[in-house]
């Protein structure tokens, strides 16, 4: 991917080196006192109370400072910039399309853990969408587990797993996110992951429509970039992390799909550019 000198977003949030943490945040000796007297007072249970402290933190350092935002100065967080611009002007161009307006994503980046609106979560789950915030969340580090563990290196791999969220936040958009989580409030489990796998499947699809409009804006894909970002989709499909971690392929436990289904999907949606063929709902 010749990335370097393409435009840089700015909506990027850095909160790496930021420590964060579920009751790990720095309270002062008088406001730990503080809150330990309160529940002594109230009959609360004071880890409660302390959970509740560190929520309203959210979006800040340990040192209270809010996190600088702005294209980073560093190559991985530009990198992530310029793919992030080049998301914004791909989807402004669909939704005008559309007669509709986009709204883009913040993406915040982080080392280690992170508050979001949904929730404290750690690098461990891998990158994600918070459609309460409508913010992508990653942790850089990922890119060297892609690579490291899942053995798909390459920059359109990694351009991928970024397009793939804020492919869940088009779906917010669109309204889709919503329209699914009723229906798996009225499902059973098995239900609710077959549902799931639908709108992953779909942000495949929509990550490929990024990369083939994306593409024709920038003309930046190189020989076997593609195959890097199939290459990459297949490696973090629910079979193959089932046959990984040692246990039985079990398709009902699957939430993301197989590595066939979301190498297809992408595939589906780089060829076309359109979202009107990613609709992973109605096809078998
Ligand atoms: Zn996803």
């Amino acid at each position: 991917m010749r990335w370097k000198g393409e435009r840089e977003s700015d909506q990027i949030e850095d909160r790496r080196g930021m420590s964060v943490g579920r009751g790990g945040i720095a309270l002062g000796g008088g406001g730990l006192l503080l809150v330990l007297l309160f529940a002594l007072l109230t009959g609360t249970d004071p880890t409660q109370l302390l959970e509740t402290v560190s929520q309203v933190q959210v979006g800040e350092g340990s040192s209270g400072q809010p996190a600088p935002v702005g294209a980073p100065s560093d190559e991985s967080g530009r990198f992530a910039a310029v793919v992030l611009g080049s998301t914004e002007d791909a989807w402004s161009e669909v939704f005008a399309g559309r007669n509709q307006r986009y709204q883009p994503p913040r993406l915040v980046l982080f080392s280690g853990a992170v508050q979001s609106a949904c929730g404290f979560a750690e690098a461990a789950v891998g990158p994600f969408y918070c459609p309460s915030d409508s913010q992508v969340y990653l942790d850089l580090s990922f890119f060297d587990e892609l690579d490291q563990r899942f053995g798909a290196p390459g920059d359109f791999a990694r351009a991928y797993v970024i397009a793939h969220e804020v492919g869940h936040h088009v779906q917010n958009l669109l309204g889709i996110s919503s329209k699914v989580s009723a229906m798996q409030g009225r499902t059973s489990r098995e239900g609710a992951n077959a549902l799931s796998v639908r709108l992953e499947l779909q942000a495949d699809c929509f990550a490929g429509v990024w990369g083939k409009i994306a593409n024709r804006e920038r003309d930046w894909l190189e020989p076997g970039d593609v195959e890097e970002g199939l290459a990459a989709a297949a490696a973090i499909g629910d079979d193959t992390l089932q046959r990984k971690a040692g246990g039985a392929v079990q398709p009902e436990s699957w939430t993301h799909g197989s590595s066939e289904m979301r190498g297809r999907w992408l595939r589906r949606g780089l060829e076309s550019g359109d979202i009107d063929a990613c609709d992973t709902f109605s096809s078998d």
